[in-house]
């Protein structure tokens, strides 16, 4: 029996199965995945990951 490679979630610690039943892999799904690439595509900028209506976002301000 083949041991299965098992991995943690970067974004949780949670151990992951790394076979193709964990497409989101090296993550435990895909809401540690979209956190994950929200930190690499804004670094500093805050993501309302867990709002609903990600949509009503503010303009930035400004600056002439
Ligand atoms: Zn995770």
């Amino acid at each position: 029996m083949k041991k299965p490679t098992v991995v943690t979630c970067p974004q949780c610690g949670k151990e992951v199965v790394w076979n193709s039943d964990s497409p989101f892999r090296p993550f435990c799904g895909e809401r540690c995945k979209m956190i994950d690439l929200g930190q690499w595509a804004s670094e500093g900028y805050r993501i309302p990951l867990d709002e609903s209506g990600a949509d009503q976002e503010p303009p930035p301000p400004s600056q002439a």
